[in-house]
């Protein structure tokens, strides 16, 4: 199975149902889809998984902070409340406000796009992706990467700093839904020392499989994991066919679903 996914309502390319059918292509026995600070296409991953015979848990991965740092947490069975989708809808909206202020910034540097440049639909999650595929077309960089080198990565010309979820508020939004939380690979861009951090802070387990992790950060996770009685995960982060990371690398035993479903199970009840 993958527990880390994307889908065209974020940055990913593929809609819910294509991306169900590369799953099934790929032997998989169940995905979640975990797309930035949206929930928007569980809907339709869940019923084409019903249709199609995967197993489709419907996620999230939140854009937090902690001291500065940015943090990713997934959330697992989400069935969200009123109060966590107006949150979720004002996050979308701030990306578009966003994704212009890039554009502006850009601007100022001779390049000019406007929103409807931007490939994605409306309605849907905006990310620096999209403004990278856009750059592509044009001829200004050659490739996703060459964009967040030159002008999109966290300390280039172009960033803007998105909206965030505190760790804490995360952590309860994504509980009051029912869901479990996981720290999204911690051992890329610094998370990794937060570990005991995020563990009182409350989570249920941590992405140790994925493709940017080595073998020792790995089972340096799993140790974490055990110590503190944590659930370890993984999954691949796969956004788009032949870009980035493959649908279901590195492959992820079911085990590790049953464990998700017991701890869920066995979590205290919520309001
Ligand atoms: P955003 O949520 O708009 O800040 O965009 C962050 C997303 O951009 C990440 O989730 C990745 O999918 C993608 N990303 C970040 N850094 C890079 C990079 N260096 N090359 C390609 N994609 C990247
Ligand atoms: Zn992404
Ligand atoms: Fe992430
Ligand atoms: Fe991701």
């Amino acid at each position: 199975m993958d527990l880390h996914t994307h889908s065209n309502y974020s940055d990913g390319r593929l809609p819910p149902a294509d991306l169900v059918e590369e799953a099934l292509f790929r032997g998989l026995s169940a995905i979640a889809l975990t797309d930035h600070d949206t929930l928007d296409g569980n809907e339709e991953a869940v019923l084409a998984g019903r249709e199609r015979g995967l197993e489709v848990i419907p996620g999230i991965e939140m854009s937090c902070e902690m001291d500065g740092q940015e943090v990713h947490l997934l959330g697992y069975f989400m069935d969200a409340d009123a109060r966590l989708r107006k949150r979720l809808e004002e996050m979308r909206l701030a990306r578009e406000t966003r994704m212009q202020a890039m554009l502006d910034r850009l601007e100022e540097m001779g390049i000019v796009f406007t929103m409807k440049d931007i490939p994605q639909e409306a309605g849907k999650s905006f990310g620096r992706p999209h403004l990278a595929q856009a750059m592509v077309s044009r001829g200004i960089v050659r490739s996703v990467s060459e964009a967040f080198a030159r002008y999109l990565g966290d300390s280039g010309p172009v960033y803007v700093a998105k909206e965030r979820f505190t760790v804490a508020d995360a952590i309860e939004h994504i509980h009051d839904a029912g869901g479990l939380a996981v720290v999204a690979h911690p051992g890329v861009a610094g998370v990794f020392p937060h570990l005991p951090e995020l563990e009182r802070a409350g989570i249920d387990g941590v992405e140790a499989y994925y493709p940017k992790h080595s073998p020792t950060t790995a089972s340096e996770i799993a140790q974490f994991c055990q110590r503190h009685d944590l659930v370890v995960t993984g999954g691949s982060d796969f956004h788009a066919l032949g870009e980035g990371p493959s649908l279901g690398v590195p492959p992820v035993e079911m085990s590790i679903l049953d464990s998700l479903k017991a701890r869920r199970n066995s979590a205290p009840p919520r309001p």
